[in-house]
């Protein structure tokens, strides 16, 4: 059996093989049809379900099959993929997993949290981000240092939506999307439960957005 149906670059096929990831699980068999269509999506998935891998590939798919757009050629502060995670530890396991996804692909991933010496990270920035995994706060400070440049932002993953919540990000998570500066984009949007507030808020980041509860 084929991880999925879904037609996908041979690079993308083999790193899956090369993770020994044989079977989607249910949340990836449901969520990477429907991102690979181009929907956007909210996601109630647990940590455990496979997400982060439900959201990271359906995000290389299109990214090797869209190309880099004219400006990314100058590969500087301009990523194409935002993930945002409420933790630190959470940037750090999506960023490893997308490492494995971004092998021999060309698309070089980047993380960026609180806690990690600025100036390394900057290093990091400086030599070009295709995907970029971000905590809020910090993705806020190089947002207003102008290091980093979120115009051209076609997929964005907002990871852990209830925990985003609780720890009040709110209002940066807002911020973030004004960076982007309603450009066209992808979105999914993760979360382990679905207060009302939450689903409140989903309708405002995203646009006819496909609600997958497994
Ligand atoms: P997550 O829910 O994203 O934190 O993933 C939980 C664990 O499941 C991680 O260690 C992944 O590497 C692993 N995993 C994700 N998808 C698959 C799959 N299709 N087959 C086997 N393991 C997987």
């Amino acid at each position: 059996e084929e991880f999925t149906d879904v037609e996908i670059h041979e690079v993308l096929q083999r790193n899956i093989s090369l993770m020994n990831y044989k079977k989607p699980t249910p949340v990836q068999r449901h969520a990477i049809p429907i991102s690979i269509l181009r929907r956007d999506l909210m996601a109630c998935a647990q940590t455990g379900s496979g997400k982060t891998a439900a959201f990271l590939f359906p995000m290389f798919a299109k990214m090797l099959k869209d190309g880099p757009p004219e400006k990314i050629r100058r590969r500087e502060a301009f990523p194409i993929g935002l993930v945002l995670e409420p933790t630190r530890e959470l940037a750090v396991q999506t960023q490893r997993e997308a490492l494995k996804f971004a092998y021999k692909t060309g698309i070089r991933c980047v993380v960026v949290h609180g806690g990690k010496d600025f100036y390394n990270q900057e290093n990091e920035i400086n030599r070009g981000i295709d995907i970029l995994i971000a905590t809020p706060g910090r993705l806020i400070d190089f947002l207003e240092r102008g290091m980093i440049d979120l115009a051209i932002v076609r997929y964005l993953i907002l990871d852990e939506g209830d925990r985003m919540l609780d720890m009040g990000f709110e209002p940066q998570i807002r911020r973030i999307l004004r960076a982007m500066h309603g450009n066209d984009h992808e979105t999914i949007m993760c979360s382990a439960t679905f207060p009302e507030e939450m689903k409140a808020i989903a309708a405002t980041f995203m646009k006819d957005f496909v609600f997958l509860a497994i």
